[in-house]
């Protein structure tokens, strides 16, 4: 695990960098080698990545990378209600602003002002040395051991949230009610790759109504094949300010427009729904291990406390092609499905809250397999009933439920 500098046959040491058999820091590494590809570095996934040592040149480039996914990941614009301004504001769900830098130790936030004070350019300086020293193993003679990989270093750094998101908090206040906190260590490569995967391309959506965010990472254990499916992912979303996975609602009228879906099975559900649609070769890259990363809150302290994982096996996932097919059950159907009221007086919060637990509870059934799961948004709750479009669940009961021979 970790990093490791070979000596090839009389030539220069290549750089490998072992994969973690871990779902946050697998995904960092392929996103390390992706941007390094991107930067015409020829990576070699073998477990791990492997490539030659990086220039300064190449190095800063790197930097300028991550530099600009900062802003264009980490922030998004919406209208102030007040004002009906513009502005631009930073995505709840990343646990990134801690003593005004953006993840971690990697970019400082700075003005425009500040930018190109003698003090930034020295600090830039500074990070360019941290991370040309990381990426090139010059370092000997270390002494300390990393709580993360098991490797040696020199300088070990505080495991905080940005790092890896379900650890638990660094302040005492935020350990639960016995108050341990936790101390644990990491080298400069974990603390880099746990900072830049919160910039790789993830599907999230976001349930603004209850401040909840819900991250999707693909679980593949070879790095060679997560490079290729992640490839394949990044073709289709779409960085909007609620989610980046997009799906086009229909109405009766004929009239279209863009919905986000609120919950982890519907976003998982949207997402399949897409790569059907734009992929060629579907069945070749499905991937049916997931793990869901939820965040409550837009406070730090609360992302700390209420973060949760979710490890979601999708069951014989090669059964959405017979469905898909036939209709779209997210797009077509489950978009489609709210909370009606029988009786007169009931609130907008209840019918708001049961159209999206129903929407969940269909998604999830699909997802699933489970029509225990699916039914049970059909039972009246509160006074309201679920009203969906009937021919789509015909349709759907039809493609899932009996074409196989289920039933
Ligand atoms: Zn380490």
């Amino acid at each position: 695990m970790g990093l490791m500098c070979k000596e090839m046959l009389g030539s220069d040491c290549i750089i490998q960098i072992e994969q973690y058999h871990d779902w946050w820091f697998d995904n960092a590494v392929e996103f390390l080698g992706y941007l390094l590809e991107r930067l015409d570095v020829d990576v070699v996934w073998n477990g791990g990545i492997s490539f030659e040592p990086l220039d300064e040149d190449k190095v800063e480039r790197l930097i300028e990378e991550i530099e600009r996914l900062v802003g264009f990941k980490l922030k998004y614009q919406t209208k102030e209600k007040k004002t009906d301004q513009i502005v631009e504001t930073n995505r709840a769900y990343l646990p990134t602003m801690h003593k005004g830098k953006y993840v971690s130790f990697l970019a400082l936030k700075l003005n425009e002002k500040q930018k190109n004070s003698e003090k930034a350019i020295e600090i830039r300086r500074e990070i360019i040395n941290e991370i040309t020293g990381i990426l090139s193993q010059e370092n000997t003679n270390r002494k300390k051991v990393c709580n993360l990989c098991g490797n040696t270093a020199n300088k070990l750094f505080q495991v905080s949230q940005t790092t890896y998101p379900v650890v638990t908090g660094s302040l005492k206040s935020q350990c639960g009610v016995r108050k341990m906190e936790s101390d644990y260590q990491c080298c400069a490569l974990c603390a880099f790759l746990g900072s830049i995967e919160w910039l790789d391309d993830m599907p999230f959506a976001c349930d603004h109504a209850n401040f909840t965010h819900y991250l999707l990472f693909p679980k593949i254990e070879e790095l060679g094949e997560l490079h290729t499916f992640k490839k394949e992912l990044r073709e289709l979303l779409t960085t909007k300010p609620y989610s980046n996975v997009i799906s086009i609602f229909k109405s009766a009228q004929g009239e279209k427009r863009e919905v986000y879906t609120k919950d982890e099975y519907s976003l998982l559900l949207s997402l399949l729904e897409r790569m059907w649609d734009k992929i060629d070769q579907y069945e070749s890259i499905l991937c049916d291990r997931w793990i869901r990363l939820k965040i409550k809150g837009m406070e730090a302290k609360y992302q700390t406390k209420y973060s949760y994982l979710e490890d979601i096996h999708i069951p014989h996932i090669k059964r959405f092609k017979n469905i898909f097919e036939e209709l779209l059950p997210y797009s077509d159907f489950v978009s489609h499905s709210f909370a009606s009221p029988l009786k007169k007086g009931v609130s907008r919060e209840i019918i708001q809250r049961l159209t999206k637990e129903n929407q969940y509870l269909m998604s999830k059934g699909i997802i699933m397999d489970d029509f225990k799961t699916f039914s049970k948004a059909f039972q009246i709750r509160q006074n309201c009933r679920l009203s969906t479009p009937k021919d789509a669940l015909n349709h759907l009961i039809y493609t899932w439920r009996c074409k196989d021979g289920t039933i």
